[in-house]
């Protein structure tokens, strides 16, 4: 009998990240989600500006030196993402069109198995290295009609929408408290987490508030539990009037007569039984009464 038991609980080990520790399987083998997770959030860091930036086609430092921006993609999981990228100048020079014949070249020369580019970003004039308005990385592109300035990457430029006005707000009545609006973006609607959470559980209440309960739609819930579920204990008469009231609503029938022979029977005497879904339906039935 014990070793019966023993055979049904014994469980084929799954295999963990000791087990790459140890060398006793491929990093690989592990779960391919987990490592996509750990694959997509270095990706993100590196993208959203954290030091040191990388160029992303050799990881060499961009620090210092110029750096190119190029639009190209980068490949997360199984898919590529158009995007704008940075590359170091040494790899910009190998896979830029040939200087003194206007070649192209091979996109190998562009390529790695995550990312690759095929030309400056921008289609006017060649801009003079430019220092990024929001980070100061010193940077090389083409101009582009609508462009108000230079920045290295999405993430500069989301800051500078934040700080372009000085963080000064919008000067707007708070939702929250009613004062103005002194810190945070030019379009900030609140004066901080604290307003736009007590806005929120408002605007909740209120549409809670609004809702008028209708007797009749409270007493079909009260009695699903009898007439759809297996809830018994009603009276036979209760359970046929409850039934074909039912039915007549979701037909569209008229449903005047069965609300009479329900508002008829006495909520306190009527046969329902004494559980949670029983005194709900009671006093649903009191509810569709005339006063
Ligand atoms: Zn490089
Ligand atoms: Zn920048
Ligand atoms: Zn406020």
């Amino acid at each position: 009998m014990r070793r019966l038991s023993k055979l049904v609980t014994a469980r084929p080990r799954r295999p963990g990240r000791s087990d790459v520790i140890r060398g006793r399987l491929h990093p690989l083998r592990l779960c391919p989600l987990r490592i996509r997770v750990r694959v997509v959030g270095l990706v993100m860091a590196m993208r959203e500006g954290s030091r040191p930036r990388l160029c992303v086609m050799c990881a060499a430092d961009l620090d210092g030196g110029p750096a190119y921006l190029v639009t190209g993609g980068l490949r997360l999981g199984r898919r590529w993402f158009p995007r704008q990228l940075l590359v170091c100048t040494s790899c910009y020079a190998s896979g830029a069109p040939d200087p003194v014949t206007g070649l192209s070249r091979p996109l190998a020369a562009r390529q790695t198995s995550r990312a690759w580019w095929a030309e400056l970003a921008g289609r006017g004039e060649l801009l003079p290295p430019t220092p990024c308005i929001a980070c100061g990385l010193v940077v090389v592109r083409r101009a582009e009609s609508l462009l108000r300035g230079v920045t290295c990457s999405r993430a500069c430029r989301t800051s500078l929408t934040r700080i372009r006005n000085g963080g000064q707000g919008s000067g707007r009545p708070c939702g929250g408290c009613g004062q103005p609006v002194t810190s945070g973006r030019a379009d900030s609607a609140y004066c901080g987490g604290a307003c736009r959470q007590r806005a929120y559980r408002r605007r909740v209440a209120d549409r809670a508030a609004d809702r008028v309960p209708d007797p009749v739609e409270e007493l079909l819930g009260a009695a699903t539990p009898f007439v759809d579920g297996h809830a018994s204990g009603i009276s036979q008469a209760l359970y046929r009037a409850l039934y074909r009231l039912k039915v007549a609503r979701l037909r569209g029938h008229d449903q005047a007569a069965l609300l009479a022979r329900l508002a008829a029977m006495d909520p306190g005497r009527v046969k329902v039984p004494d559980t949670p879904a029983g005194r709900r339906l009671r006093v649903a039935l009191r509810g569709i009464r005339p006063a």
